[in-house]
């Protein structure tokens, strides 16, 4: 049955139709439908690293190819929650994304020492191995491939934010481990089930993930981490609702339904069988666009710097939020921020109303509360019967 799947396409079918890509957004939009041509036999000495299902290759699912990417862009988005059953290729698209992020600056050492450990907590705040390459003028860190961190479920708040090292005896300084969350800075902090969290854990990951950095106090030591991460969380809802000041604090909210389309659900499953059976044959179809997709990121990260995002714009934005009756200044926040990511990932450097109109959804579905709309309105009628009752004394007087 399997076997015969990845034949099926036949290779000397042209590209049916080619529309010029020009940004972020078309080779979002346009390329996993494309037609793929099997070469002989993929070359897997090629590649070092295990295979990644490729992003581009993911069928549909263009919000959420859209918002992962623009959170990367843009990390004052927020981060990204993902609400929908299993098996809608959520992890797929995540693993994906991290494998076609442009290299990270990271640590060459067990600690996970950094250059601005240094700046934050001087130079106690690297190990003795580190702060001499430090003096000698020699690098801390090297160039690696963004990491898709995953929190375990049974994570506890020291393995989320650190705490102290048990190998601190080895140098005679009382250094603490770096969490998590230190470990996700510049890279993918992925939680699953983060309806199943804490509240103290994951309390402590929104207050880093907003910040950007952390300080963790044992006795009397404590030590700043910088914790500049993409968050991503998924949920199912059929196994408990996320607490609405949770819920809140994600900027982008995505549904993720299975796809409707069973000639998207084919090429889906072509696709998927073809990675099973030959892994690089895909990844080596999708390689030129992944690698224009990776450049042009950068490009976008580099065109944000200098976004603008006219008065008139920003206000028509604002309207729209008001007269859903959504009052989150969050909603605000990740409105505008995201539009701005939008435009330069479309390469402008100027926020139209099209792009607040266009990232819209995804910034505002669940956002509104129906209890505080009731408890409000509530309270109006009780405020007016008060006023009421005060004129009416007033006259008796
Ligand atoms: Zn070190």
């Amino acid at each position: 049955m399997m076997s015969n799947q990845p034949e099926n396409r036949d290779p000397q079918t042209p590209q049916a139709h080619n529309p010029p890509i020009n940004s972020l957004k078309d080779l979002i939009e346009q390329v996993s439908g494309k037609n793929i041509i099997l070469a002989a036999d993929g070359d897997a000495s090629a590649y070092a690293a295990p295979p990644v299902f490729p992003f581009l290759a993911i069928i549909g699912q263009n919000e959420l190819k859209l918002a992962l990417t623009l959170s990367t862009i843009n990390p004052h988005i927020g981060g990204v929650l993902l609400i929908g059953p299993r098996g809608t290729g959520k992890t797929t698209a995540i693993r994906g994304l991290a494998n076609i992020l442009p290299l990270n600056e990271v640590s060459a050492c067990y600690y996970g020492c950094l250059e601005s450990d240094i700046e934050n907590n001087g130079l106690d705040g690297v190990c003795p191995a580190c702060a001499k390459k430090f003096g000698e003028g020699q690098p801390l860190t090297k160039k690696e491939q963004v990491q898709l961190i995953e929190l375990p479920l049974n994570a506890t708040l020291d393995n989320v934010i650190g705490g102290v090292d048990e190998r601190h005896l080895l140098h005679n300084k009382m250094r603490l481990k770096r969490g998590v969350l230190a470990s996700a800075d510049k890279n993918i902090l992925y939680i699953d089930e983060v309806n199943l969290l804490s509240n103290e854990i994951i309390n402590a990951i929104l207050d880093a993930a907003a910040a950007g950095h952390y300080t963790v106090r044992r006795g009397a030591i404590s030590a700043k981490y910088n914790a500049r991460f993409t968050l991503i969380g998924s949920m199912n809802p059929e196994e408990g609702n996320l607490r609405p000041q949770i819920l809140d604090r994600f900027g982008l909210r995505l549904l993720i339904k299975g796809l409707s389309d069973p000639m998207q659900r084919y090429q889906a499953y072509t696709n998927s069988a073809l990675f099973r059976q030959s892994p690089y044959q895909l990844i080596q179809q999708f390689q030129s666009e992944t690698a224009i997709f990776s450049e042009e990121i950068q490009e976008a990260k580099q065109i944000f710097k200098t976004i603008k995002l006219p008065k008139e714009t920003a206000l028509y934005g604002i309207n729209i939020i008001q007269s859903l009756g959504i009052d989150s200044l969050r909603a605000d926040q990740t409105l505008l921020e995201t539009a701005k990511a939008y435009a330069a990932a479309d390469k402008r450097d100027l926020v139209t109303i099209e792009d607040i109109i266009t990232i819209a959804p995804m910034v505002l579905r669940l956002r509104k509360s129906a209890f505080m709309e009731k408890y409000f309105s509530e309270q109006e009628k009780s405020e007016e019967i008060i006023n009421q009752h005060i004129q009416k004394t007033d006259l008796d007087q």
